[in-house]
């Protein structure tokens, strides 16, 4: 991927860039998610039903992410925010933490942190927490007696800071997807941006990688298809 002096990159990573570390994405087990239905412990009616369960699976969630470490395909995209700085930024769907672990700075987490708590009362003050408890006696609660939940955005629920993510992929010419199947909006509608603009005659372009073709794959000038950690480290240099 060449790169000029004034390309300003927009990333969007999915559970594929972690796989190599040990991290189970979820379409490769057929919708379950480590051998649990996806709208069981990634829901709010899920946690509604049953927070014990749903506070059990991310406790496993955080102590497996305690053991894992960053890969190849992580650390190219930190090598590279550091050539770019403000002409960078990384927006990741995973949870995990492995990007800040890599050492990218210029990140946002539009589906939330593993690692971080948060009130479950919608109109509670008390903001999000860094949270590393994986065995709990009893569920955790808030002070204001509302049952605590992971800070992490579900399915049904709304991705955070979309707009501001928006407004920085219309400055972007370079978008990179790596590892996302493509399926989840509205982080997969994200590239058809870059095909707007470039309809509209900006020379911008756009690039995925990743295992197999995404269900978005159209939207792309090109798919590289491969292993993250593989491809990545040899197309950023
Ligand atoms: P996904 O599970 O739907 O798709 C993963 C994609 O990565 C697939 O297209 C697969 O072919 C590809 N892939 C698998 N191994 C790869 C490798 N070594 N290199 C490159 N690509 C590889 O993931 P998604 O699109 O991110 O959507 C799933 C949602 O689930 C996300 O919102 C995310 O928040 C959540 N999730 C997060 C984690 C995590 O934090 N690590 C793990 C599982 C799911
Ligand atoms: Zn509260």
């Amino acid at each position: 991927m060449q790169l000029t002096a004034t390309d300003d990159v927009f990333v969007l990573t999915g559970a594929g860039i972690s796989a190599e570390s040990g991290i189970a994405t979820f379409r490769d087990a057929n919708g379950l998610w480590e051998n649990h239905k996806v709208e069981d412990v990634a829901s709010p009616e899920g946690f509604a039903r049953d927070p014990a369960t749903v506070w059990r699976f991310y406790a496993q969630r955080r102590a497996q992410a305690l053991t894992v470490a960053p890969n190849p395909a992580h650390r190219a995209l930190a090598a590279l925010e550091a050539r770019l700085g403000d002409r960078f930024l990384l927006c990741t769907q995973n949870v995990d933490g492995l990007h800040e672990a890599a050492g990218s700075t210029r990140l946002v987490h539009i589906h939330g942190e593993l690692m971080k708590t948060r009130c479950s009362d919608p109109g509670c003050e008390r903001p999000p927490f860094v949270d590393t408890r994986h065995d709990f006696a009893e569920l955790p609660r808030c002070a204001c007696g509302a049952l605590q939940r992971p800070h992490i955005v579900w399915f049904g629920e709304v991705p955070f800071e979309m707009h501001a993510i928006k407004r920085r992929v219309q400055r972007a010419t370079v978008f990179v997807c790596v590892g996302s199947s493509g399926v989840v909006y509205p982080a997969a509608g994200l590239v058809a941006e870059m095909t707007y603009r470039k309809s509209m005659g900006e020379r911008v372009r756009s690039i995925y990688v990743g295992l197999e073709r995404p269900a978005n794959a159209r939207e792309f000038d090109e798919v590289v298809l491969g292993k993250a950690g593989l491809v990545l480290p040899a197309l950023v240099g």
